[in-house]
């Protein structure tokens, strides 16, 4: 195989972009096609489309028993699965959220008449800072939702501890942390109950998907009524409830991805790692680490532009396009610059400096089991270049 080693080998950009076929971030991680065909098979035969059907059921014990939880309730998308659990809370008024995330955190708050607040982030972290969060508490807080971001975990223990200083609902968004770990558990296992995504661009994914993961018995059962309808039986409606069941299909895809969760998280690792040795030596960029001990997916190689990097974030992400490598700005510029945020709160910005610090530095690369060694020195190879213009 050829490596790009030095920017003498770079004679090949220019003229031509590096790559014919773009280079995506979030490209989905599948696993054995036949597996799936199998599954399809199997649920026409069957003619049970949706409505609890056996393979949801299979999903939902296995990730159960992967993650240490006693309960998972799978569903239709992440978005809906935060919503559900949200209400299940009881959660009102107010209620604690990082701005650094994606917007769905943000979404499934106001779509329920319920206000996001917006604290600040540790800028090492870019995970929600506990005194941030402290300052954010009024009369009307509820409750907090915590994000695992890049899928390293949040301050759970402190934020757990603000919660009960303050009598609030504590409970995470942990769309990014699929089989990640924390403290010797599998993230699921914090706050009352932590929400998952399974959409095609995480590294486990069901098509679309998500669920709700708790240890508590009388919220998986709320949780289970309001994702159909409210119905205990035909006929029987006996809760408040909306439609977040996930179709015997998208199960299907979630069983042999399963199966395949391992390769996934060991293709991630190791694009992780060459990057982090090739981007290593650059002054003013730092790719950012993760700690083995959590277990970690890779699903996210996340690089800091520094104030001591020569070129801007935006300059070697033009650079990166036109060699058509579509490296991605992640949530900037924080939920509190969009809509209906920027509107509802044009000062929330005075509050989230460092928000506004990580949003305006990160890039994040293409990464996955698709991506080949020489894929990968040629995206370094073309950062590298750009650094060395300035
Ligand atoms: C992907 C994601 C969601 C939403 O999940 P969907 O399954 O796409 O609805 C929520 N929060 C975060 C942090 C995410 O990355």
């Amino acid at each position: 195989m050829k490596t790009i080693r030095s920017t003498a080998d770079l004679a090949i950009f220019g003229a031509s972009p590096a790559f014919v076929e773009p280079l995506h971030v979030g490209r989905p991680n599948l696993g054995d096609k036949e597996a799936l065909l199998r599954y399809t098979a199997e649920i026409y035969d069957r003619r049970w489309l949706t409505n609890n059907g056996p393979l949801v059921q299979e999903l939902e014990s296995r990730i159960a028993a992967r993650l240490g939880v006693k309960h998972c309730v799978a569903m239709c998308n992440g978005t809906v699965a935060l919503e559900i659990a949200v209400r299940a809370l009881g959660l009102e008024g107010e209620v604690i959220i990082p701005s650094y995330t994606f917007i769905a955190t943000a979404h499934a708050l106001h779509w329920q008449a319920i206000t996001p607040v917006f604290a600040d982030v540790d800028p090492d972290t870019h995970n929600l800072d506990p005194d941030a969060v402290r300052r954010m508490i009024t009369p009307r807080t509820s409750g907090i939702i915590g994000v695992h971001l890049w899928g390293r975990p949040a301050p759970t223990d402190a934020l757990q501890q603000i919660a009960d200083e303050h009598g609030l609902q504590l409970m995470f968004d942990a769309a990014h942390g699929f089989d990640c770990s924390h403290q010797g558990k599998k993230l699921g296992n914090f706050g009352r109950c932590e929400v998952l995504s399974f959409h095609a661009t995480k590294v486990f994914n069901t098509f679309e998907g998500g669920a709700v993961v708790t240890n508590d018995d009388e919220l998986a059962e709320a949780i289970r009524l309001m994702r159909n309808f409210g119905f205990a039986g035909y006929d029987n409606v006996i809760h408040p409830g909306t439609n977040g069941k996930m179709p015997e299909i998208n199960a299907a895809m979630g069983l042999v991805n399963m199966d395949a969760l391992g390769e996934f998280v060991c293709a991630n690792d190791r694009c992780h790692s060459q990057y982090f040795a090739a981007l290593a030596g650059v002054p003013g960029l730092t790719v950012l680490p993760y700690d083995r001990d959590n277990d970690p997916n890779y699903q996210y190689v996340v690089v800091e532009v520094g104030d001591d990097s020569a070129v801007s974030r935006d300059e070697i992400l033009a650079a990166l396009h036109a060699e058509n490598i579509l490296a991605r700005k992640y949530f900037w510029p924080g939920c509190h610059g969009m809509q209906p945020y920027r509107d509802l709160f044009p000062h929330a910005r005075l509050v989230l400096p460092n928000t506004i610090r990580v949003a305006e530095r990160v890039i994040v690369l293409p990464t996955g089991p698709t991506l080949s060694e020489v894929a990968i020195d040629t995206v370094a190879a073309v950062i590298n270049q750009r650094m060395a213009a300035a």
